[in-house]
């Protein structure tokens, strides 16, 4: 193998961590910049890669050819797919998808338009504007736009159809997709394409060999982001990628993510339960810490709820609750989560807030259940309040335990200081105004 040889392979090799390194860069960052970063940059390979499938071609060996544009970026497209996939859900999958299907359909509907210029006498010769630089014919584009939308349902298929095969092994489930859509795609593209040029099969070799050198490179990549990053529960537990033992396509996956939300409420309120409360709380936590932000955890009690019980009956009591889970929904920010965490205790997690927006947005729930409770006409909840506790991270605790702990004692030092106040340290936040 000659110098060059080498040298061309470890820049085929440069190319593809290159490009995968900020595509994982970018869906990394999508909590502070959002998807724009990831989806314009894979809009923009879509031009590119059928731009360079058509100008730019290395021959490695004798008679084998490789092209960075098809091998390197259109298999990026299949790697960005499978990582929103695995770990976001089916609707941000979808979103993808179909941007990505309308970069490539328009970018290769305006090229088609734009070689209209180059027959007219009309044209400037700049030496550039080739036939190969804008590229385009009606037969590649009706394949290529064709495959990509079989290709990008494909690996997603596949995936789950892997994740059946190997269960345990991620970068096994990985490659068996990316491969297999690589191997499907070559062989459709190529055949239509190029059938009947006599070149089919040695254009077929050389598309083969460099994309599933480049498949390798990107499968191996996206395991080790997902192993680094995988996520853990309270308990220690990993939380699984994916653990659907029926074979889900988008719209099911997506019915199925919304049922599942749906078990997460809680039936009397619909607030989220404690078992979201757990996983969120730890995942909002592990968030702030990592975009240095701060957080409050709120635990808030109803005061003498037993006895409001006792002589009103437990379905007013029940209507007390519900009266102030729904004002939960208008006194907190859409940012944060309230949940039941049991009986007539409640947990609302605060991202990214000071320990003042907290009580503010606290004692805001104290007047908005107080007229949720008029307007409702509940007997006797005219006089009903309730305590809070709040902790704060980083100030208080870092860990979802110890935070649920001092949350709890302030909540606890509260109710023995005369209940119907929110507490933080051992500083009354605010004595609320009797009701
Ligand atoms: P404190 O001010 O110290 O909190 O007094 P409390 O009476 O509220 O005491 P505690 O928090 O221990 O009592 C909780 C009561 O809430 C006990 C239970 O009967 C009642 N409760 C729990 N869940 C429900 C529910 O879903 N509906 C109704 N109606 N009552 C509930
Ligand atoms: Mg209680
Ligand atoms: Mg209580």
């Amino acid at each position: 193998m000659s110098a060059d040889v080498i040298v061309q392979i470890l820049v085929l090799a440069a190319e593809a961590v290159v490009v995968c390194g900020f595509v994982v860069a970018f869906f990394g960052l999508r909590e502070r910049f959002g998807y724009a970063p990831l989806y314009v940059t894979l809009g923009g390979f879509q031009h590119l890669q059928t731009l360079m499938a058509a100008t730019l071609y290395i021959e490695l060996f004798p008679g084998i050819t490789v092209s960075p544009g098809s091998a390197v970026l259109f298999t990026a497209t299949l790697f960005a797919v499978l990582l929103v996939y695995i770990r976001e859900d089916a609707a941000q999958t979808r979103s993808l998808i179909v941007g990505i299907v309308s970069a490539n359909l328009t970018l290769s509907l305006f090229v088609g338009l734009a070689t209209l210029h180059m027959d007219s006498d009309l044209l400037v010769d700049t030496g550039y504007a080739s036939e190969h630089l804008l590229n385009w014919n009606m037969r590649a584009f009706v394949i290529g736009t064709a495959t990509l939308i079989l290709d990008v349902v494909l690996i997603i298929v596949l995936y789950e159809f892997f994740f059946r095969v190997f269960p345990r092994v991620l970068i096994a489930r990985i490659l068996a997709a990316m491969l297999a859509v690589i191997a499907f795609d070559t062989v459709l593209f190529v055949t239509a394409t190029f059938y009947g040029s006599g070149d089919v099969a040695r254009i077929l070799v050389g598309s083969l060999i460099g994309k599933v050198a480049i498949g390798f490179i990107y499968s191996l990549m996206l395991s080790a982001y997902l192993l680094l990053t995988r996520r853990h529960r309270t308990d220690g537990s990993v939380v699984a990628e994916h653990s659907h033992d029926i074979f889900h396509i988008l719209t099911y996956k997506q019915r199925f993510e919304l049922l599942e939300e749906e078990f997460k409420r809680d039936g009397l309120t619909g607030l989220f339960d404690r078992r979201f409360f757990d996983e969120n709380m730890l995942r909002e936590l592990n968030r702030a810490k990592r975009l240095s932000h701060s957080l409050n955890l709120v635990l808030l009690d109803i005061d003498h709820f037993k006895t409001v019980n006792d002589s009103h009956g437990h379905s007013v009591g029940d209507e007390i609750i519900k009266a102030l889970a729904d004002s939960m929904k208008t006194a907190f920010r859409a940012a944060d989560i309230p949940c039941r965490y049991g009986g007539e205790e409640f947990a609302v997690i605060m991202p990214d807030s000071s320990v003042e927006a907290a009580s503010l947005a606290t004692e805001r729930l104290q007047s908005e259940f107080a007229a949720t409770c008029v307007a409702r006409e509940i007997p006797g909840a005219g006089s009903t309040t309730f305590t809070a506790g709040i902790a704060n991270y980083p100030k208080d605790a870092d860990t979802v335990e110890d935070l649920i702990v001092r949350a709890d004692q302030r909540l606890y030092k509260g109710k023995e200081g005369g209940r119907n106040q929110v507490m933080f340290d051992t500083v009354i936040m605010k004595a609320m105004a009797p009701p």
